[in-house]
């Protein structure tokens, strides 16, 4: 079993179109794959099907941007049904936020030198719904004003910089139960990537809520996460009996630490999310 239960597509802010993203994985010897993009489904059915047609196992799958103490978080959905109706109308929410977000950002960009932003981003954003801060980040790499991503983020975008605009996405209860009634695990994505801004009890406060309202499941192996932080939540996983999933949060070749399938395997003591996966 090579799974990869988390990565994006150009329907959200991956580089690749959808069925180019199973391509990939395929070729990288991914035996079960989810395609996870942000706050929408609308890669799924491309993405099934270039799955069927190499006979690689697929499951639908989201990833929900939640606000929790106003930090955000990621809860990612796997097995979800992608018709659901509710899930696309709640969805389709939380996208809507996105256009606004993306002028004042802009506006903050232009405030700290950098003008005509917005124009650039929506150059990278095929999805004009989906625009976010990974195209703004791509245009001020392709316009020379920053190496590279990471740079970008580090200087204007992360949480505190000057291009950064404080959001309220959706509340984590309402997030698990959407993907719940759409038939679905939530799990908990990248969980060491919050702990600069939440104290061990705020986290430790988050997985009790997630875990009351009916979440399921922790990233254990994340692109994100080194072998230290992958213990540490394999120990979390122990403890709360949580489902251990696994994904490398593929974004794009030149962007991604970790390429799709490549990631670590699980600790062999953990359940994997994908017994439960139908
Ligand atoms: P948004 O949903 O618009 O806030 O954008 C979040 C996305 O930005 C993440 O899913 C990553 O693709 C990207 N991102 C966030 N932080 C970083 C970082 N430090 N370096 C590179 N990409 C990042
Ligand atoms: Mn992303
Ligand atoms: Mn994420
Ligand atoms: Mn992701």
């Amino acid at each position: 079993m090579n799974a990869d239960l988390h990565c994006h597509s150009n329907i959200s802010d991956g580089c690749l179109e959808p069925a180019a993203v199973v391509r990939r994985a395929h070729d990288n010897g991914v035996t079960l794959l989810s395609l996870t993009d942000h706050d929408g489904l609308d890669g799924t059915a491309e993405a099934a099907h270039e799955a069927a047609a190499l006979g690689m196992r697929f499951v639908p799958g989201v990833e929900v941007s939640v606000t929790y103490q106003d930090v955000t978080v990621h809860v990612v959905g796997l097995g979800v049904d992608p018709e659901n109706p509710a899930l696309k109308a709640n969805l389709e929410r939380v996208r809507a936020g996105r256009e606004d977000r993306a002028r004042r950002m802009s506006d903050a960009l232009a405030r700290a030198g950098l003008g005509g932003m917005l124009s650039g981003a929506r150059g990278f954003a095929r999805n004009p719904a989906m625009i976010g801060r990974a195209h703004f980040a791509r245009h001020l790499v392709a316009s020379g004003v920053m190496p590279d991503v990471r740079t970008v983020f580090d200087h204007y975008l992360s949480h505190g910089k000057p291009g950064y605009i404080p959001h309220r996405w959706a509340d984590l209860e309402e997030a698990v139960g959407w993907i719940r009634d759409a038939g679905g695990i939530a799990v908990v994505a990248h969980p060491a990537r919050y702990c600069q801004r939440l104290s061990k009890v705020a986290l430790e406060k988050l997985f009790d809520i997630f875990a009351a309202t009916g979440g399921e499941g922790v990233e254990v192996v994340a692109g994100a996460h080194s072998p230290e932080e992958a213990q540490r939540f394999a120990t979390l996983a122990r403890r709360r009996g949580l489902l251990a999933s696994v994904g490398s949060d593929f974004h794009g070749e030149y962007e991604s630490p970790v390429d799709i399938g490549r990631c670590n395997p699980l600790p062999p003591d953990l359940e994997p999310v994908w017994l439960r996966l139908t």
